[in-house]
């Protein structure tokens, strides 16, 4: 039997039934990712296997170095192929880690290849992979259309005008891009030398005066309204813990101005500007109906050498042991007192923090929508079998499982959307045999209707984005998952 194969993952035949008859027929909604619109928007072709899969994989660079690789194979000279010849031998190293699934489920559902990656099979892969990639099907548009992806949001600055966004949305490709704000550079008061120019082009895009707080809250405002009428409904924030100190807009402005004429704020003047921030864009959020997401807990780029030979986000961050707790409710708290909490799924990035974030969202829950806060799915480096049954299980156990909204790639690579058949196998495995233990009832239509609405329909009803009209969907969705 091929390693991937039709039950991968799936333990028992009930698993196996609610698997292929009410997960796999679910539409993929990717509610937060990080592909390029740009790609989208130009139906971007890949040479070879490098370019769509390797370039940019910070989880497979950190692999690699685990075992020895020089940096010129990651993100250095080498050529494409003697990388990802490179990767090829890394790969038998890679087992019991999520890599090793990842590679094989996103080889055998792009190209069809059984072959288990390493040395000796590297050559007719590669050749394999480059061969298909040259046909329509495996272009950025082609592969969103494959996985049946009805619904991408990218991830973007307030200062993005969004053009890609919208030249792909005036077309009937069969499936929507959407922006999603994510102001994290409005917080950086600490460093002028970035806080200034992106304050000019935040002046530039808005086509507003921010030479004071006031001007930057209204041209923030104002991309906010530019994203909400190009079809956004989310927004999110990248923060080691949420920041919620009390803080009056006369103290905001000052540390404003300070930074505005270059003089950086003290730690305890950030934690005061942000908190100032963060109730304001819950307001923007609540007010036009949107989703907050909080993506909270990583400790970045710790090793200074390598942030000087290679930038940010090149695989030197890791989980952060931040107090979560406290500040979390008190942020939530704070909108809510104000009347002004929007929808909001927080993730946590420390598998300590799940039953502090899912017990967090407990305490908000209103009427105005069901599971108004959601405890977000197992994110970076807990998105592997044993984290999202983690999630899954603390949802379950203080939370309603039936209410959550499933799962995202928050993935650069077109190669990711296999992510949500492997979220869809452990979530089927996990309560097939709760049933086939007599945990839960032997009711395969009960069960099933969760399984379906955690897969798709729930991100589809409590998002509220603009979904595409059916017409140009082709058969290849079907195809792909025969
Ligand atoms: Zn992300």
């Amino acid at each position: 039997m091929n390693f991937i194969h039709d039950n991968f993952l799936l333990h028992c035949p009930t698993a196996e039934r609610l698997y292929h008859q009410f997960a796999r027929p679910q539409p993929i909604l990717d509610y937060h990712s990080h592909l390029s619109a740009v790609d989208i928007a130009n139906n971007r072709g890949f040479n070879d296997l490098f370019e769509i899969w390797l370039e940019g994989d910070h989880y497979k660079w950190r692999a690699m170095r685990a075992n020895g690789v020089p940096e010129r194979f990651c993100t250095g000279s080498a050529s494409p192929h003697d990388k990802f010849l490179t990767w090829a031998r890394t790969v038998p190293h890679t087992l019991r880690n999520p890599l090793y699934h990842w590679t094989h489920l996103e080889l055998k559902r792009h190209f069809n290849v059984d072959e288990l990656l390493n040395e000796q099979t590297a050559e007719s892969v590669w050749r394999t992979a480059n061969q298909q990639l040259q046909t329509d099907e495996l272009t950025a548009q082609g592969i969103l259309r494959k996985f049946d992806v009805r619904v991408a949001c990218t991830t973007d600055d307030p200062t993005d005008s969004l053009e890609h966004h919208i030249s792909i949305n005036s077309r009937d490709l069969g499936f929507r891009v959407y922006p999603t704000f994510r102001p994290d550079k409005s917080l950086l008061v600490d460093q002028p030398d970035q806080f200034n120019p992106w304050i000019d082009r935040l002046e530039a895009a808005s086509n507003v005066d921010a030479s004071t707080l006031a001007g930057l809250l209204d041209a923030l405002d104002r991309r906010h309204s530019h994203f909400h009428d190009n079809g956004a409904r989310l927004s999110d924030h990248g923060l080691p813990h949420c920041y919620a100190h009390s803080c009056s807009e006369t103290e905001a402005a000052r540390i404003f101005d300070n930074a505005r004429a270059g003089r950086a704020a003290s730690p305890s003047e950030h934690e005061a500007f942000a908190s100032f921030m963060m109730v304001y864009f819950g307001h923007l959020d609540a007010k036009r109906g949107w989703t907050k997401q909080l993506h909270l807990g990583p400790l970045r780029s710790t090793n200074t050498r390598k942030l000087r030979e290679l930038g940010p986000d090149t695989g030197f961050d890791s989980i952060g042991d931040f107090p979560q707790a406290a500040a979390l409710s008190a942020y939530l708290d704070l909108l809510e007192v104000e009347h002004a909490l929007p929808r909001t799924i927080i993730y946590n990035n420390n598998p300590t923090d799940n039953h502090v974030f899912a017990t967090a969202a407990g305490n908000f829950q209103d009427e105005s929508v069901a599971g108004k806060i959601q405890f977000g799915s197992a994110w970076w480096f807990l998105d592997q079998k044993d984290g999202i049954e983690h999630q899954l299980k603390v949802l379950s156990n203080v939370g309603l499982l039936s209410r959550f909204v499933g799962m995202v790639t928050d993935s650069r690579s077109f190669m990711s959307f296999p992510r949500h058949e492997y979220f869809r196998r452990v979530l089927c495995n996990l309560l097939g045999n709760d049933m086939e233990r007599g945990e839960l009832p032997n009711d395969e239509a009960l069960v099933g209707d969760m399984v379906r609405r955690v897969c798709y329909q729930n991100a589809a009803d409590y998002l509220g984005l603009q979904l595409a009209p059916n017409s140009a969907r082709s058969k290849t969705a079907d195809l792909a998952r025969t």
